[in-house]
């Protein structure tokens, strides 16, 4: 299958599905990890330029732990909202990345980028499939069944399914800390001190709910029918 995970911020996805896509390149799948948002203005004593530069490496650099292609940097931070031209981008990266699943923020999140990229991927995901939807791509795509991963913090979140991530907790810390800028920053600005431990004690938590060591959690979009009869995710 190709695998699209599209998240706000470089770094989004590595926290909330970093185990779940590891395994799905682990177990031959082609993965493309999407941020629509640049990352350039997560971060102090750097110019927003400078740090668009470096987030979007970081973003390769992630992406390559697990030979994933990065994409996106369709906005700047603070600017995904929901308009009909951007979701039109949107659909232009969905057509272009030809994706079997496509994995994405829950619409209740902690920041409006996430809720943003949310009802962003939502929208394109369905425009993505009339050919008579005429966007830059002259490629159009199928209804794929999407997933939500958990908030960030998780508040609220009912799991309709679970990713089985023991073996990938380890890479799965490796991907997040390959967002190098970030580590201080999520420790200042948002009180995360220590993230490896956090990985685990959330991995932790989730595998708790369905037996196994270390777990991601999703749940299913409405209307996605064919994962119903179907396991999609690994
Ligand atoms: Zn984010």
């Amino acid at each position: 299958m190709r695998v699209l995970a599209i998240g706000a911020h470089p770094d989004d996805l590595e926290h909330q599905c970093g185990g779940t896509l590891a395994r799905y390149a682990a177990e031959g799948h082609e993965v493309v990890m999407a941020h629509l948002c640049n990352g350039n203005k997560g971060g102090t004593n750097v110019t927003s330029e400078e740090l668009a530069v470096t987030r979007e490496q970081e973003a390769r650099d992630a992406a390559a732990v697990i030979g994933a292609e990065a994409v996106g940097g369709l906005f700047g931070d603070l600017e995904a909202f929901l308009t009909e031209e951007k979701m039109i981008q949107v659909v232009d990266l969905i057509r272009e990345a030809q994706p079997d699943v496509i994995l994405t923020h829950h619409p209740d999140d902690y920041m409006n980028d996430h809720i943003g990229t949310s009802q962003l991927v939502f929208a394109a995901a369905f425009a993505a499939t009339p050919p008579l939807m005429k966007t830059h791509v002259d490629k159009i795509v199928g209804i794929v069944p999407m997933y939500y991963f958990s908030p960030t913090d998780g508040h609220g979140f009912l799991p309709t399914e679970y990713v089985d991530i023991t073996d990938f907790i380890e890479t799965k810390k490796q991907m997040v800390l390959a967002h190098r800028s970030q580590i201080a920053w999520i420790r200042d600005h948002h009180g995360m001190a220590d993230l490896e431990a956090r990985i685990e004690a959330v991995g932790r938590f989730w595998g708790g709910q369905c037996n196994c060591t270390f777990a991601e959690p999703f749940a299913l979009v409405r209307a996605s029918g064919r994962a119903r009869a179907f396991r999609i995710l690994p």
